[in-house]
């Protein structure tokens, strides 16, 4: 497919490309800061270790299409480990679920490799942007600890 037709095809449905974009380190905003402080709100197992790792945090790319962002860890901090004691992967067992200005549902996750978080990621479930980048305190928080552990890891 051409370049050009492709980019009409993007205008005309309205698809994003959610390209993650470098920036200069900072520390987490007061929205990034709310949304994981609520995602860590249940206290499942390993909770703590969760907790403990948010102040090695920087954010050092985003996304222009919706909030999510991605995130470099401070080598020092304590990793986050798995009830087996192996590193964790995966995402943390709580979710938000919420639904955009359109009817269109989003999710919130928080991703973690090799037992350091790496990434808020927000989504619509049909891959658009964001008609409204939610609220902090938008949607619900879930515990999706039944399917993450039948995740496969
Ligand atoms: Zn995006």
């Amino acid at each position: 497919m051409g370049d050009e037709l492709q980019d009409e095809l993007e205008v005309t449905l309205g698809f994003v490309e959610h390209v993650n974009v470098s920036i200069s380190p900072r520390p987490l905003n007061e929205w990034e800061s709310r949304v994981i402080e609520r995602l860590l709100s249940t206290r499942f197992a390993g909770w703590g270790l969760w907790r403990a790792q948010l102040p090695y945090i920087r954010v050092v790319r985003t996304c222009s299409d919706c909030p999510s962002s991605e995130f470099s860890v401070d080598p020092g901090a304590p990793r986050i480990l798995e009830p087996t004691g192996r590193p964790a992967v995966g995402v943390a067992p709580a979710s938000i679920e919420g639904v955009d200005e359109d009817g269109t549902e989003y999710e919130v996750l928080l991703h973690v490799r090799a037992g350091l978080i790496t990434e808020l990621d927000v989504y619509r479930t049909d891959s658009r942007g964001f008609v409204v980048w939610p609220a902090a305190e938008s949607g619900h928080v879930h515990d999706i600890s039944e399917r993450v552990r039948m995740a496969p890891s």
